[in-house]
């Protein structure tokens, strides 16, 4: 068993994976004689924008660890979003896997894997979510663009009618020529090209059109 004091020194120097994060927590609820400390590990958020209303949530959790060590336990801060959702975050609190249970910085180091491995596949399944969203979008754009005008309808008004974005609004445009349809990757702060979902429709595997 640790201390404090000796897990304050099995967190420091260790270089943990991009995203996550470890923190000594000591339980207060106690007496002092019986206070417990344990190390907690965890990542940032897999997602900056809330799956069900959409409104931007605290991405980046580097600053406060999202659980508190009580009576013993560790217990999650409330992470419900002002829609009711309750929002992911990943974590686990640090056992040592030695005779002792001593809590070794290889102890850390495997957790901290495990959750940036966690955290990596949660924003690649909400990444492939939206592309198959937006490829079945985008389908549907180009079969309307495909079926003959109406009486008095011109190609303009037809383009106009599927056009859903711009180069700065996400949805569906014509670029050079060619449609595309963009979204933000809800896993990434936006900002660069990367944290875009972009499809273009020479991707798609369209059926021939007579
Ligand atoms: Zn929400």
């Amino acid at each position: 068993m640790n201390t404090g004091n000796t897990l304050d020194h099995v967190l420091s120097g260790l270089r943990l994976p991009e995203g996550t994060y470890a923190k000594v927590l000591h339980d207060l609820t106690g007496s002092p004689q019986e206070r417990e400390a344990q190390i907690v590990v965890w990542t940032d958020r897999p997602y900056a924008v809330c799956p069900r209303c959409d409104q931007p949530v605290t991405h980046d959790l580097s600053q406060a660890a999202p659980v508190q060590l009580r009576q013993g336990e560790l217990e999650p801060f409330d992470q419900q979003h002002s829609c009711g959702l309750r929002l992911a975050v990943l974590w686990e609190g640090v056992r040592g896997t030695d005779d002792h249970h001593a809590v070794t910085p290889d102890d850390v180091l495997c957790v901290a894997r495990e959750l940036s491995e966690a955290l990596t596949a949660t924003r690649q399944s909400r990444r492939d979510t939206i592309l198959s969203r937006l490829r079945e979008e985008l389908t549907e754009a180009l079969q309307r663009l495909n079926e003959p005008l109406a009486e008095g309808e011109t190609l303009e008004e037809r383009a106009e009618d599927v056009r859903t974005g711009s180069e700065t609004a996400p949805g569906i445009y014509l670029e050079d020529g060619h449609w595309i349809i963009w979204a933000y990757d809800p896993g990434r702060p936006g900002g660069s090209e990367d944290d875009l979902v972009v499809v273009h429709e020479t991707e798609l595997q369209l059926a021939t059109h007579p």
